[in-house]
């Protein structure tokens, strides 16, 4: 993909019209909202597409489009505001994607977030892309119809069902031990298209993120530490020896191989399983690509010299993108919705007091106003001088809010 003739767009620049540079998203969420933060850091003007009035993006954007992801006169007034346009979420319909591309740039294109949005696709894109770097994907069977539900081998149980499409944070995603189980599972998911994954026994899981440009530059983020609680992200750690550097190598591999192979244009995260293989380190399993910035690299917004955010603008506007620099051991602990309620149940506002006299402690909050459990409303990253100290600060952070995650950690 060569870098389309309007880029790149330059932020502080007023085009023919007389409208000043501004950039898109489709999506309003946390992640549109960082966006905007780092587009609007760099003097671009934002443009936010969601059904949503309180969406934490269209809250801090110079234009909050408030339609449906597909309302084609909505479509048609983000591309005519836009020189280029994103996304911050993988579920958007592609169409809308593929719709905006007739008036401009988008990146990611339609094609990469159609793959990720459903994991028969990812799966085999992973297998075309990263055998070369020796890191497969969990044994799988994809389940579409009664009849492969039959053929189902015993070797992939137990395991987990995953519906193809629309699953996150856990959703749409049932642990089965045996066939009836399986069976029944499939049931409960209405028969929807799955993959029946074998459980692996983890023994941690990690993720890389890298962004790539329209000319096939790519510049990636040290992998990333993570520990899930309840199929949620709840902590990401990063430094130095986080995990053995030959697995760390391989991981970064697999990921700019993953890229590559669809000619990526933007921030892409890809998750890893970290199994008990019998080795000294373990070996590495990819589970799954999100194709925009992700939870487990926020933070860069606090240890490293550009984010995963200012990636984003960089990588869609054509703008040259830097090899990032971490400058801080970072420990990054999610804030959901049930640190904002007591044990009863009842609702109370966090000791922020007690978090915000922490050093180094960088408090992210969405602006979400209705917390509730599972909800993801902000997160908190630690930085500091060593590793020792951050580790000791997080543990202090988490113990105040009740976070689960990191004692595990
Ligand atoms: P989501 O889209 O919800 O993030 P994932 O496939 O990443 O879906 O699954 C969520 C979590 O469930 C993973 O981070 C991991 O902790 C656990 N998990 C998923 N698949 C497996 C597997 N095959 N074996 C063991 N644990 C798994
Ligand atoms: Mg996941």
């Amino acid at each position: 993909m060569s870098t389309p003739t309007t880029l790149p767009v330059f932020p502080g620049t007023v085009n023919a019209a007389g409208h000043p540079a501004t950039l898109g998203v489709m999506g309003g969420g946390q992640l549109g909202r960082m966006f905007v933060h780092a587009a609007q850091r760099l003097g671009y003007f934002t443009a936010v597409l969601d059904p949503d009035a309180h969406s934490p993006a269209g809250r801090v954007s110079h234009h909050h489009v408030q339609t449906g992801y597909s309302d084609a006169r909505g479509l048609a007034q983000l591309a005519s505001l836009c020189a280029a346009v994103t996304t911050e979420f993988e579920n958007v319909p592609a169409s809308a994607l593929q719709a905006l591309a007739a008036h401009g740039p988008v990146a990611p294109g339609a094609a990469a977030v159609a793959i990720a949005q459903d994991r028969i696709e990812e799966k085999s894109h992973f297998t075309a892309s990263v055998g070369v770097a020796g890191v497969a994907c969990a044994p799988y069977a994809v389940i579409e119809t009664p009849e492969q539900l039959q053929a189902v081998s015993a070797d992939l149980l137990p395991g987990i069902l995953k519906t193809a499409r629309m699953g996150y944070d856990g959703k749409g995603q049932v642990r089965v031990k045996d066939a009836a189980e399986l069976a029944a599972a499939w049931a409960s998911l209405k028969e929807v298209p799955c993959v029946l994954e074998k459980l692996l026994p983890l023994k941690a899981e990690c993720s890389v993120i890298v962004a790539r440009g329209w000319d096939g530059r790519i510049v990636s983020f040290p992998p990333q530490f993570n520990v899930h609680v309840g199929g949620i992200l709840a902590v990401t750690e990063v430094y130095e020896g986080n995990m053995p550097a030959a697995l760390a190598t391989r991981a970064q591999a697999a990921t700019e191989a993953i890229a590559n192979h669809i000619n990526y244009v933007g921030v892409l995260c890809v998750e890893f399983f970290l199994i008990d293989d019998g080795s000294e380190h373990g070996a590495l399993v990819v589970n799954e690509m999100a194709p925009r910035p992700h939870n487990s690299g926020h933070y860069t917004l606090d240890a490293c010299d550009v984010s995963q955010f200012d990636l984003q603008v960089h990588a869609m506007a054509g703008l040259p993108l830097p090899q990032p620099r971490q400058h801080s051991p970072a420990i990054m602990l999610n804030l959901l919705g049930d640190v904002w309620l007591d044990a009863a149940g009842q609702p109370r506002t966090p000791d922020w007091q007690a978090v915000l006299a922490l050093p180094g402690v960088h408090l992210h909050l969405y602006g979400k106003l209705d917390a509730h459990p599972g909800r993801k409303m902000g997160h908190l990253t630690v930085t500091g001088a060593d590793v020792a100290g951050v580790k000791a600060t997080a543990r202090q952070a988490a113990a105040i809010l009740s976070l689960p995650g990191f004692e595990a950690a």
